[in-house]
């Protein structure tokens, strides 16, 4: 089922252009900004325009366009001229996501260890 926007979500919204975010590249289907608590010198979100609540869902469901993120994701870590990077999709919340409208994090400028916490 192709995501429908909800109105209750943040990243709905941003993807809209309804709240301000500092994007760094946007597509037909997908907008990459800078996380507002970066946790590496580098924090991107890609989202894709679409609403699904979990990258997994997103690809079942509309699965050019988890390919669009993924794709997306190399982009901004070339952009950022990022030799090693981390992409992280948090699904649920024992897992650490809190916001439910899927994104992959792209993390790096910094060493990291694994596993992660
Ligand atoms: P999650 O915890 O769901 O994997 O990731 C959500 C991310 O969204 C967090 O890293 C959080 O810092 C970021 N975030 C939450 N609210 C905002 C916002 O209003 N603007 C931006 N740019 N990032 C946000
Ligand atoms: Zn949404």
């Amino acid at each position: 089922m192709v995501g429908e926007p909800q109105d209750d979500c943040l990243f709905c919204k941003i993807a809209a252009g309804q709240i301000p975010a500092d994007v760094v590249r946007e597509t037909e289907t997908t907008v990459a900004f800078r996380d507002i608590h970066p946790q590496a010198p580098t924090h991107v979100l890609v989202i894709p325009k679409v609403h699904h609540p979990d990258a997994a869902s997103l690809a079942a469901a509309e699965p050019g366009i988890a390919a669009d993120l993924l794709r997306e994701a190399g982009q901004v870590a070339g952009d950022e001229k990022l030799e090693s990077y981390r992409i992280v999709f948090n699904t649920g919340s024992g897992a650490g996501q809190t916001v439910f409208h899927a994104h992959a994090h792209v993390l790096g400028g910094r060493g990291m260890q694994w596993p992660p916490g």
